[in-house]
């Protein structure tokens, strides 16, 4: 049985099936509301439910510490009568934007001692569409897919550019040292709808966690080739020195911004540091160095632990609104199932 979901100021509704969440219901009927993980964790999809009744998928919570006291994750909830809702935001999806692309690894270099760099290469004449900071779906080979960050930056769209950490054991990532060039990836994308507003032009602090650096890496990159001017720090977190794996990149910016502030936060490594590391984790580095953050944006990426440590300091300790704390949160483990069908 499905019923209808009527989006709160529009004239949108679609239906939803019992046992659909309320966000890939949306997302099928070409409504883009702000998701990333799809699976309860970065709270990026919290709206309210204005009318009608809903349960949590499978018996799953539909709210997290993200979420105010209206709202609910409307990828945990499934409806049980019509419903409205007030996502966030929404907008329509462009029917194009999302395609299938056999890619070939074209360059394969290891940038620390558990991260690998993957350059893939699209077909000739074949471009990807997609916004700084969103990631494509991997097929593993055993039917479930992974989700990876662009670290590129969109216009450089006929390569896409992953920082892979290896996870031991990985069905996917333990293996990607061990990729050829030339050997070829099936992939999707574009996934994940969290974007900066180029209106915007309050300061920014972006904080990274190990491989949370890709999405960074292509919104800076963008953001520099935009000319774009607001003041930004980024706190980058890793264990040991070679975590921060790509200095030129940060060069590069610190000469196109002259106030870019970088703070490299090394947990367990931090010995006869330089003067741009923290000895201490990320969030410890956010509350150090950026300790009044009413007025500014933080978007932060990485695992589950290291957004929510974050997002604590961040709104509890530093002031920061609620609402400008934006998140891509690496979650563990295959991709949930594939969004509507993509175009090859
Ligand atoms: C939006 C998004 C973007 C991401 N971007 C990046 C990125 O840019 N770079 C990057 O390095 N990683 C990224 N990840 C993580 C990535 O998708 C993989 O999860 C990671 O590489 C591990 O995949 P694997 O196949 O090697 O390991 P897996 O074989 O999937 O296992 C990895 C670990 O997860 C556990 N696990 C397995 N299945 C599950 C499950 N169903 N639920 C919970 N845990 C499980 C395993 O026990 C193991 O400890 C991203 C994740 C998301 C959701």
């Amino acid at each position: 049985m499905s019923h209808r979901i009527a989006i709160a100021g529009s004239e949108i509704s679609f239906d939803c099936a019992d046992g659909q969440s309320l966000l890939d219901a949306a997302l099928r009927a070409g409504i883009e509301l702000p998701y990333s993980c799809r699976r309860g964790v970065c709270g990026n999809c919290a709206g309210e439910v204005l009318q009608g009744d809903v349960a949590g998928l499978e018996g799953a919570s539909m709210r997290n510490e993200t979420c105010q006291p209206d709202q609910l994750l409307l990828c945990m909830c499934t409806p049980r009568t019509d419903v409205q809702i007030r996502p966030a935001s929404w907008h329509r999806i462009d029917p194009g934007a999302r395609k299938r692309f056999t890619a070939k690894v074209f360059r394969n270099q290891l940038a620390a001692s558990d991260v690998s760099v993957l350059q893939l290469r699209l077909p000739a004449g074949q471009r990807a569409r997609f916004h700084a900071g969103q990631y494509l779906q991997l097929a593993v080979g055993d039917g479930s897919t992974r989700c990876y960050s662009m670290a590129n930056a969109p216009h450089e769209s006929d390569a896409l550019t992953l920082h892979i950490r290896h996870v031991p054991g990985g069905a996917f990532s333990a293996r990607v040292p061990q990729l050829q060039q030339g050997e070829q990836l099936e992939i999707e994308l574009p996934f994940g709808a969290v974007a900066l507003d180029e209106a915007d032009t309050r300061p920014i602090v972006f904080v990274a966690g190990g491989t949370g650096f890709a999405p960074v890496k292509s919104i800076l990159d963008d953001t520099a080739k935009r000319r774009i001017e607001r003041p930004i720090t980024l706190i980058w977190g890793a264990r040991y020195a070679d975590g921060i794996y790509m200095r030129t990149a940060i060069a590069k910016w610190q000469r196109q911004w002259p106030r870019f502030r970088f703070v490299a936060a090394l947990s367990d490594g931090a010995v006869d540091a330089p003067d741009d590391v923290f000895a201490g984790r990320a969030d410890e580095a956010l509350a150090a160095h950026c300790p009044a953050l009413a007025g500014h944006e933080v978007y932060c990426c990485g695992s589950p632990a290291m957004v929510a440590g974050v997002r604590d300091t961040a709104v509890h300790h530093c002031g920061l609104d609620a609402v400008d704390f934006h998140a891509d949160v690496f979650v563990d483990g295959p991709a949930v199932d594939p969004l509507p069908a993509a175009t090859a």
